[in-house]
């Protein structure tokens, strides 16, 4: 044990930089945002799926990729005594995966569609919606069948999303990644254009150019977007496939009447994406704009030694989508909450058998003794809270069995029975 020291203002524990407490105030729309998404997503066919938040570290260097940043700098990884690696889970597909494979989830017919919410961990530079832990909800759609449908299907069950929760304004962008011929044509062409300024590119893209050349299209730093700007485009090395199933997609969003602009630049920082990928932006959220992102990931169930199943998904990041809901949206999900007002010691154990029973009668009543401040101050805070009524128990109330009820609005009292007291409340709609 650690000598005990003094804690003093400079050495007080602190949660950890891009750890964040969400508070009793802010929970309101937490809760929103919750409900709306155990609604909304079982009502487009997805089943919710809880997964561990620890799991071996190779689960995600396998799938995310071991060049990835993510996996090159921004595990919580511990390695255990019996030298196995495990990590704190950056994201939730590979663990999707990692289930459906290990419980042969695929033996079930038809395609499978799953939707999760929980906190994921990435040891990232924490600054304005960047978070070291932070929380996800997203889907994954496994499965084959007409993939320009489900990929359109996809797309829309985001993009409709967003707009349950009342969010607008936010950007829908498209691109293809090709397939697995195509993309490696794409990629030696990107080669061969960044070769001509290899050393012009950043250190980390000059190592990218060698481990991961589609990362370079992702890099922030000004000297090499200009480069990306002038970068070969995907889209023109798409094979008459790949096109065409782009194309369908295409058609199939105009159709729903869904916007969304195509982004030939658009790659994602995971290594598992093929096909269409999508990411969604909203301006009113600075440089880190992405409410969310996704796209398919044809073999990476393959690669895990399963079937070979196509596999599409997104997810959003919650802080993010809390940053741009709109505030009137938000029910306020505050308790009706009633103060009994306790006057004179000798009425501690009546105030104690009201409380109980009405909290019985009454689940979704507040209802809190005060036998501290005097009435006064009592009344005021509850007319700033909006509280309805106010129960004041003194000597003569209690000897009747009965409580005050003091209605706020009006200012008038009536004297109600204890018995009746849950159903009085019933009458006056609290
Ligand atoms: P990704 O798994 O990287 O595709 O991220 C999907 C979404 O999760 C992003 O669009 C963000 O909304 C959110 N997200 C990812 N990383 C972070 C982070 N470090 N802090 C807050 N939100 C994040």
């Amino acid at each position: 044990m650690p000598n005990k020291e003094k804690e003093t203002t400079k050495n007080k524990v602190k949660a950890l930089r891009g750890m964040t407490d969400i508070l009793p105030e802010e929970l309101n729309a937490w809760r929103y945002l919750e409900t709306v998404t155990h609604g909304f997503f079982p009502h487009y066919g997805y089943k919710e799926i809880r997964l561990p938040l620890l799991e071996e570290t190779r689960l995600f260097a396998r799938s995310i990729g071991i060049d990835t940043e993510i996996v090159q700098k921004e595990m919580y990884t511990v390695e255990e005594k019996s030298s196995r690696s495990i990590s704190l889970r950056p994201e939730a597909t590979a663990s999707v995966v990692r289930a459906f494979l290990e419980h042969n989830l695929y033996r079930i017919n038809g395609v499978k569609k799953y939707y999760y919410l929980g906190p994921m961990f990435r040891r990232e530079r924490p600054q304005a919606g960047r978070l070291r832990q932070f929380h996800q909800v997203g889907v994954e759609l496994i499965g084959s069948g007409d993939l320009a449908l489900l990929d359109a299907d996809v797309i829309e069950t985001a993009h409709n999303f967003l707009v349950e929760l009342g969010i607008e304004k936010f950007e829908i962008q498209l691109n293809h990644l090709g397939c697995r011929v195509c993309r490696k044509v794409y990629i030696e062409r990107l080669k061969e254009y960044f070769k001509r300024y290899f050393k012009a590119l950043c250190p980390d893209c000059q190592r990218r150019f060698n481990t991961n050349p589609l990362r370079l299209l992702d890099c922030k730093k000004e000297g090499c977007r200009i480069l990306i700007k002038k970068a070969p485009k995907v889209s023109d090395s798409l094979c008459g496939k790949c096109k065409h199933h782009f194309q369908e997609v295409q058609g199939f969003l105009s159709f729903l009447k869904i916007d969304f602009r195509l982004n030939p630049h658009l790659v994602r920082g995971l290594d598992y994406y093929t096909g269409i990928i999508f990411e969604i932006i909203h301006p009113e959220l600075g440089t880190q704009n992405a409410l969310g992102a996704g796209g398919r990931y044809d073999n990476l169930i393959e690669e895990f030694g399963g079937p070979a199943l196509p596999a599409t998904g997104f997810s959003f990041g919650l802080e993010r989508i809390i940053a741009v809901l709109p505030k009137e949206k938000i029910p306020d999900l505050e308790e009706t909450k009633i103060t009994l007002v306790v006057l004179g010691k000798g009425n501690r154990v009546k105030a104690l058998e009201i409380k109980q029973k009405l909290r019985k009668e009454r689940y979704d009543i507040a209802v809190e003794t005060d036998l501290q401040r005097s009435l006064k101050s009592i009344l005021r805070q509850a007319d700033k809270l909006g509280s309805k009524f106010v129960l004041i128990l003194g000597d003569d109330e209690g000897a009747k069995e009965s409580v005050q009820v003091k209605n706020m609005a009006s200012g008038k009292q009536e004297l109600v029975k204890i018995d009746r007291l849950a159903e009085y409340l019933g009458e006056k709609n609290v």
